[in-house]
């Protein structure tokens, strides 16, 4: 399926079967809102648990959790730079009125030349970004006669910062002194206790704090369905080191991060590393981990080598120390003392992650034979993240099977999520489960009332066997468990 159509087929699946939905769809949704349904959530907090227990629980190092509010004080997004440089460079065409983020521009027309000139233009375009070089971008835009996808003209404004943050005001007078701002980013609730965590957790360096919550960016250009949100969840951890140690704990987590996408069940040449030519300004060594998408490569996690600057940047704004005693000695025998740690964060965006996994497990297939035309759409989700993870199937509303079926129900939703249903053909069921990526689905007939077996149908290869019923719930089990 060509790719463009793929991603218009996930947006139409995900709608049609209670995945996403357009946010206020009624009022004709808001521009880059979504809203996560019945099977959409169930998906979410899989990957969330699932995110949340790997580094918090089953990890090596020492990493806990926070939950900080949304609302911060205002001064720290001074601290952090955001009120200064959270911005994205833009032009707008003069004729259409339509505005652009200068870097999507360029690379949308990067992407219609041969490759080695496209390449030549993206090199160019960054020597410009990294260095500031506004007036630049605008003739690089120009000399390459780049036109708005709208009017068809090049008739383009100067390139301009625009801040990416909403801002709010708290209290009933709405005065500059009371603006506050949603958050951007998670990290920085992270940052503003790590002195909270520290001391009340008795937490030791090297140590992680993990965060996942929802962030907040005012994006101009918001499209690629939830790629890209105004209103968004990020799963974000800091972990913080002893200064000189950083560029060995970045390796470390580029390398970890990897490996927790590699339990997904997504082959490894979907991913990639790209590593930044533009570091932020908070950055020593920074890269991405990319995603096929069907919209092409695009960054899924941000992995950034933070330095000591946010911890750094809060002692000077607040006034209050931001250090930590290591008692541990160097080589000389030396305690190495009080210092500001570096950080490393791993950053990656939840609702991206949910577009990977949709975007890998859907598939169209034919299925027809000489006799009958017939075809499903299955989601082939690992039965780790299925929204549902058993379906439990009476063939028929009557002869107690009902009964049956409830009991092997009331054992097994103690456990995992099952969902019940009597209605329509058992042919019918299985696709309905299919098109939300169950991937167990037991039947229970009049032999099971003779000899307590059940027909067992897996997703994937559409197999049936027949299994005695009390071993269901082990076999489900097993399954979420690899
Ligand atoms: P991009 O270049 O795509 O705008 P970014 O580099 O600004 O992303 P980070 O600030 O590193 O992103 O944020 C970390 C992660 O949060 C990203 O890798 C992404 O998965 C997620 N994320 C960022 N912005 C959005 C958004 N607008 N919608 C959904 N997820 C997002």
């Amino acid at each position: 399926m060509a790719n463009e159509n793929k991603l218009q087929a996930i947006i139409a699946h995900a709608k049609e079967y209670g995945f996403v939905f357009p946010s206020s769809e009624i009022y004709d949704g808001l521009g880059a809102v979504y809203d996560y349904g019945q099977w959409g959530v169930e998906l979410k907090r899989n990957v969330r648990d699932y995110w949340w227990r790997w580094m918090t629980q089953m990890n090596e190092q020492n990493i806990v959790g926070i939950d900080a509010a949304i609302f911060m004080h205002p001064t720290t997004w001074k601290a952090s730079g955001h009120v200064d440089n959270f911005s994205d460079p833009m032009i707008d065409n003069k004729d259409s009125k339509k505005r652009y983020r200068v870097d999507h521009l360029i690379e949308g027309f990067a992407e219609t030349l041969p490759k080695d000139q496209g390449d030549a233009l993206l090199a160019d375009m960054d020597r410009l970004i990294a260095g500031d070089d506004f007036a630049g971008l605008k003739t690089l835009i120009e000399n390459n006669k780049i036109k708005c996808a709208v009017s068809g003209t090049c008739n383009w404004t100067d390139v301009r910062q625009f801040n990416l943050m909403f801002s709010t005001e708290v209290g009933s007078v709405a005065d500059e002194s009371n603006t506050i701002y949603l958050r951007p980013e998670t990290a920085q609730g992270i940052f503003v206790n790590f002195l909270n965590v520290q001391k009340s957790g008795r937490m030791k360096i090297p140590f992680g704090i993990a965060q996942v919550g929802k962030a907040f960016r005012n994006e101009i250009v918001a499209r690629g369905f939830i790629f890209r949100m105004r209103e968004f969840e990020q799963m974000e951890m800091q972990f913080f080191v002893r200064p000189g140690t950083q560029q060995q704990w970045y390796e470390y987590w580029k390398e970890k991060r990897m490996a927790w996408h590699m339990t997904l069940g997504i082959p490894a040449e979907r991913y990639r590393f790209h590593d930044h030519v533009k570091l932020a300004h908070y950055a020593d060594a920074a890269c991405d981990i990319e995603y096929d998408f069907p919209m092409g490569f695009k960054e899924l996690e941000g992995i950034h080598s933070r330095t000591d600057f946010d911890l750094q940047s809060h002692q000077e704004y607040s006034k209050k120390k931001m250090q930590y005693f290591d008692a541990d000695l160097d080589e000389n025998g030396k305690a190495y003392g009080n210092y500001i740690p570096y950080v490393i964060e791993t950053s990656i965006g939840l609702d991206r992650t949910l577009l990977m996994l949709m975007s890998e497990a859907y598939e169209e297939q034919d299925l027809s034979t000489a006799e009958k035309q017939d075809s499903r759409v299955v989601m082939k989700f690992i039965p780790k993240l299925a929204p549902i993870k058993l379906a439990v199937l009476p063939l028929t509303k009557k002869d107690g099977l009902p009964e049956i079926a409830s009991e092997l129900m009331q054992e097994c939703k103690q456990h995992f999520k099952c969902f019940y249903e009597e209605k329509d053909t058992i042919g019918k069921r299985y696709r309905r489960m299919d098109a939300i990526g169950t991937p167990f689905c037991v039947t229970i007939d009049h032999q099971t009332k003779e000899d307590q077996t059940v027909t067992i149908r897996y997703r994937d290869s559409m197999e049936q066997e027949r299994v005695p019923m009390s071993a269901v719930r082990n076999i489900v089990q097993q399954a979420i468990n690899e």
